[in-house]
């Protein structure tokens, strides 16, 4: 590691305090050879810290472990597994400055949503705290009345668990804790980005009286080398993957040689429709927050606006005074709404999307350029009439961009948002209510989010169609992903 750029004593001691090595079968453990891998401030482009960078045999040895405590685990009482989940549901909100510090250091959202991100992350817990008490079957008299059939629940054994740089956390925490509450065991392996969140995480669920071997943490700088051996294993029983559509494929074409379940949270690319009898302040407000949360870097972001005709322009102008006064820079600072970009490769697909754009005749109302200087900033922009071949309006942009296109009508405004192979979340603003539902109804989309900008909610079942994978995290659907039906028939 290389001079770091901490800049108060906090930051050095927060980053300090996060363990920095590969957690197998209850101890923190070097990856072989001593190998590291370097986490980086995207604020500033400087290493922050150092952490194991695992061998694929450091990686199987997680799952050596997560193998090992299954049946243990799954015998584990209900309660107790819960009480685990609530106590560090409460950890994590007496510490959730440090914790929201830590993220914004390795992630580079600005504090407040690194804020945000910790208490939605902790939420989980709380959720799935309570759903492991409520883990239920059935009993049924045959239709032919001789026999009984007993229908009962029980883990799927031991998971995969893949998560991506965009929300550190709460993507750890929406499959640990209804694999928890479920009775299965885990190897969780963090993007390599962003390592710290998930190591204080599994620092604080040890804390909190987790056995040894539930949960397994590997970060690595080679995640197909490390993680391929594991996905051919057949004692690993499950893989729940958050991350692109294009390794979010490899990975099902991996598991499907020993027939893996799956769950699979994919790529997005939201659209977010604006209709002419909207509340447009209300529109402007949810299209703040649908695009701009997480600098853009959600698969939920909305990715591309289709308004009414009538209130395009206004849309386009209210919504650009927004993003033209927000306010840049480190997440630490005070004031600051939007950070960097994760790294070097991002900022520059954003730019090339809006290049190509401006090429093909959409207009900058406002930034359309990266920032100068160190960091991977790229200023909030807002491009109008932007053409129906523009590549942005297909690709995920996953930035501080707003493309702008206008609709004639309801069944144009329909056919445009349907337009894509994604198919996670879309946003309807109108004050219509036939008009809501009936729009709510046709898009192909797992998800809408009506008259409001963020769908996202620990009780509720998040989770796209098409492209954008299948199977649901969070509310009562959350936690099946994790548990197989048994049918008991029994002969009286
Ligand atoms: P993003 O575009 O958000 O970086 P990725 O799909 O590349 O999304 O990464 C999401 C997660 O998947 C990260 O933890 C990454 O390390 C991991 N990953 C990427 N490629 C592979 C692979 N071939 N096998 C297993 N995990 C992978």
């Amino acid at each position: 590691m290389t001079a770091t750029q901490l800049t108060s004593e906090n930051e050095r001691t927060v980053v300090d305090a996060v363990p920095k090595q590969l957690l197998i079968g209850g101890s923190w453990r070097d990856a072989e050879g001593g190998r590291t891998l370097d986490v980086e401030d995207p604020s500033t482009g400087t290493p922050l810290a150092s952490v194991a960078d695992a061998s694929p045999a450091d990686a199987m040895r997680a799952l050596d472990a997560a193998v090992a405590a299954q049946a243990s685990w799954a015998a584990h009482p209900p309660r107790e597994r819960g009480e685990i989940l609530r106590r560090a549901f409460e950890q994590i909100v007496a510490r959730s400055d440090e914790l929201a510090l830590l993220m914004t250091l390795e992630m580079g959202k600005p504090l407040s949503e690194s804020k945000a991100e910790v208490t939605y992350a902790a939420e989980f817990f709380r959720w799935f705290s309570e759903e492991a008490v409520r883990i239920e079957g059935r009993f049924a008299v045959a239709p032919n009345g001789a026999g009984r059939m007993l229908v009962t629940k029980q883990p799927v054994g031991p998971c995969l668990l893949i998560t991506p740089w965009n929300f550190p956390m709460a993507m750890g925490t929406r499959k640990i804790g209804p694999a928890v509450a479920a009775g299965c065991t885990m190897v969780v392996k963090p993007a390599s980005q962003t390592p710290l969140s998930m190591l204080a995480l599994a620092r604080i669920l040890e804390d909190s009286g987790l056995p040894d071997g539930v949960l397994n943490l590997i970060t690595t700088s080679s995640s197909g080398k490390a993680m391929g051996p594991l996905i051919a294993d057949r004692r690993a029983r499950k893989l729940s993957f958050t991350g692109s559509t294009e390794v979010g494929r490899k990975l099902m074409e991996q598991g499907s040689q020993q027939l893996l379940r799956l769950s699979m949270e994919l790529g997005g690319n939201a659209p977010f429709l604006v209709f002419d009898d909207a509340d447009l302040d209300a529109a402007v407000e949810g299209a703040v927050l649908a695009k701009m949360r997480n600098i853009g870097e959600a698969c939920t972001a909305a990715n591309r606006f289709h308004v009414a005709g009538p209130v395009a322009g206004e849309f386009s102008e209210r919504l650009a005074e927004k993003l033209g006064a927000m306010k840049v820079g480190r997440g630490t600072e005070d004031g600051v709404q939007v950070g960097p970009l994760i790294d070097a490769t991002q900022r520059g697909k954003v730019a090339d999307l809006v290049t190509d754009a401006i090429g093909r005749g959409a207009k900058a109302v406002v930034g359309g350029q990266a920032r100068e200087g160190a960091g991977y900033f790229y200023n909030p922009t807002v491009l109008a009439d932007v053409p129906g071949d523009a590549k942005l309006l297909k690709e995920e942009i996953f930035g501080p961009v707003a493309p702008v296109a206008s609709f004639d009508d309801e069944a144009a405004a329909i056919a445009a948002a349907n337009d894509t192979e994604y198919g996670l979340v879309a946003y309807v603003f109108t004050r219509d209510i036939k008009r809501a539902l009936r729009v709510s109804e046709a898009l192909e989309t797992g998800m809408v989010g009506l008259n409001q900008g963020i769908v996202s909610n620990a009780a509720a079942p998040f989770g796209g169609i098409k492209h954008s994978g299948f199977g649901r995290e969070g509310g009562r659907e959350g936690i099946n992903e994790y548990l197989e039906t048994k049918y008991i028939a029994i002969n009286l």
